[in-house]
């Protein structure tokens, strides 16, 4: 294990020399916002169980905006795993047993704790993820936003109590924790995805384990500090939320176990596939938030200027890396050139650079690998007969050469060709028009996936249509609002190969629960249910 180490701190360490001058100066430069959350350059350990660890591989974590190397995260193994399993079911036996108002308390003081880091955890969001400050921001305020509503929720779940059909019986529900929730989470939301899934999974009396994407373990460092040290202030232990940081190994190990009593898997629906199967196979329970492939209609009746805002917001937002990015416009033939005209005029406007500078809507993709997504995809659409109607450029000269900076693109494709059905993580928005509503319906469903859409009309009967029984078949159905934005009170996910699952608010906490129906005899005389007389 050692050699291994120190093998791969050596390889680093070459890295490392190779980007010297450049690799210094994104630590240094932002070094408050690092200290203030307890990282450091070199020797961040990706393991907490209780204690701070790790003994696998040594990953560097890149910034985006230059691929410079920020800091280097040791990260861990199965075997930290092992170990981060036994103590989560140790602390979660004392959790589960303070009443859920109790447990509230100690939310309370987490959220207090990330209202107190917001500006510094979200300018590390920017930093690691590349989404602009804004939204680095925005995302430590869901974690905030969804502590506050399990607060409420730890007053307020609720069992039913159901009338029995015999005599001196009563029937009711309970709803008690699962155990551990392994939480396996994307790069694009490092915060956010595991904020939901903690909050609601600590509320309800659970341990939670949490494998973050290998490149953001910074942010989930930082995260699991905070939310730590709420624990300890509390007298809580600290092990009850576990943190291993890691690759694929980490990932298949936590899917595979079956102490992993819920497994709530986030990621791309090639992933999740695997997950699912694996997880179904230990007959496990599994949330799945997969890919989407979201779609807005615009119909002739709308506030065309409403929708055009909007679009912007959800097709370039995040650079086009959420999951609830529009991928696809549906615009009713008579209004297209219209809105497209004024689309094309807010993309050129549309300020492409560092996500830490002001004005900046656009930041760079995540990865490099992301950049060469961008350019298949546009292959692609030209390779089907689509045309590049703004934007279509991987920017690798002037001041950004060094980062994954692309130009937010339009095309105009139909709504047949095969690049519609893929969802490429990148700022791309295919565009395509539709004559009847029917049949604007039938393209936003005509996909894989099933996460997110909307449609931007006046027309009342249009959007009791849209949101009925023949309407779209997402788990996100919006009318003039754009498809991403979604708020912690409902319930998040999408259906199809979107995977299903549901997290956030609404009742998706009983998801995080065992539940019990309980029939009570306090007759002294046994009435069998169905009138059966046996004997
Ligand atoms: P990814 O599938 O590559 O990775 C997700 C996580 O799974 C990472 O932590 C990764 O290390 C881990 N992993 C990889 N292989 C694994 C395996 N075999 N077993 C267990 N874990 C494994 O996804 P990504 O590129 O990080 O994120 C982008 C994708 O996530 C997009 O498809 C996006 O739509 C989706 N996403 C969905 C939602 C949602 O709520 N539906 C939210 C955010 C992101």
């Amino acid at each position: 294990m050692i050699s291994r180490l120190v093998r791969n701190r050596t390889i680093v360490q070459t890295l490392n020399r190779a980007s010297t001058i450049r690799c210094l100066s994104t630590f240094d430069k932002h070094r408050s916002v690092f200290e203030s959350l307890g990282l450091d350059k070199t020797n961040n350990k990706g393991v907490f169980d209780g204690e701070w660890k790790g003994s696998g591989e040594i990953v560097p974590s890149y910034n985006p905006v230059n691929n410079e190397i920020m800091a280097e995260v040791i990260t861990g193994t199965p075997d930290d795993l092992n170990t981060a399993f036994e103590k989560v079911a140790e602390a979660q036996k004392i959790w589960r047993e303070l009443p859920a108002p109790k447990r509230g308390h100690v939310m309370l003081t987490m959220r207090n704790a990330l209202v107190e880091n917001l500006q510094p955890l979200g300018k590390l969001v920017a930093l690691e993820m590349g989404k602009i400050l804004p939204e680095g921001i925005g995302e430590v305020q869901e974690y905030i936003d969804i502590l506050e509503y399990a607060l409420g929720l730890s007053r307020t779940m609720q069992g039913a109590i159901i009338p029995s059909e015999r005599p001196g019986h009563a029937m009711l529900e309970t709803w008690n924790p699962l155990g551990t929730v392994g939480i396996i989470s994307a790069f694009n939301f490092p915060v956010a995805v595991y904020g939901w899934n903690c909050a609601i999974a600590l509320i309800t009396g659970n341990g939670t384990i949490w494998k973050p994407a290998p490149t953001t373990s910074l942010v989930s460092i930082a995260v699991t500090r905070i939310i730590a040290k709420a624990l300890k202030d509390h007298d809580m232990p600290t092990s009850l939320c576990a943190l291993v940081t890691g690759g694929t190994d980490v990932g298949q190990s936590m899917v595979q176990d079956n102490r992993a009593h819920l497994l709530s898997f986030t990621g791309s629906t090639e992933v999740g596939r695997q997950v699912g199967k694996v997880v179904q196979g230990r007959f496990g329970k599994s949330i799945l938030e997969l890919g989407g492939n979201n779609a807005i209609i615009v119909t002739d009746d709308c506030d065309l200027d409403l929708a055009a805002r909007a679009i912007l917001f959800a097709a370039v937002g995040t650079a086009g890396q959420r999951c609830t990015t529009t991928r696809r416009l549906i615009v009713q033939e008579s209004v297209y050139d219209t809105l497209v005209e004024r689309l094309k005029k807010a993309y050129k406007q549309v300020k492409v650079g560092d996500p830490l500078d002001e004005g900046v809507l656009c930041g760079p993709l995540h990865t490099k690998q992301a950049v060469e997504a961008y350019k298949k995809a546009l292959e692609q659409v030209k390779a089907e007969g689509g045309e590049i109607i703004t934007g279509g450029r991987v920017i690798d000269d002037g001041p950004l050469k060094h980062g994954n900076f692309v130009e937010p693109t339009m095309t105009r494709v139909r709504s047949d060709m095969k690049v519609v059905q893929h969802e490429a993580f990148v700022p791309i928005l295919h565009t395509m028009t539709y004559k009847t509503l029917d049949e604007a319906i039938a393209i936003n469903n005509n996909v894989k996936q099933g996460l997110s859409s909307s449609i931007f009309t006046s027309n009342p009967s249009t959007i009791f249509k849209w949101i009925g029984p023949s309407g779209s078949d997402c788990g996100i159905i919006n009318v003039n609002i754009p498809t991403n934005g979604a708020e912690i009170g409902g319930a998040f996910g999408g259906e199809k190969e979107t995977g299903g699952g549901r997290e956030s608010g609404s009742d998706s906490w009983k998801q995080y629960c065992r539940r019990g129906t309980c029939t009570i005899n306090y007759s002294g005389a046994l009435p069998l249910a169905q009138g059966i007389n046996f004997g």
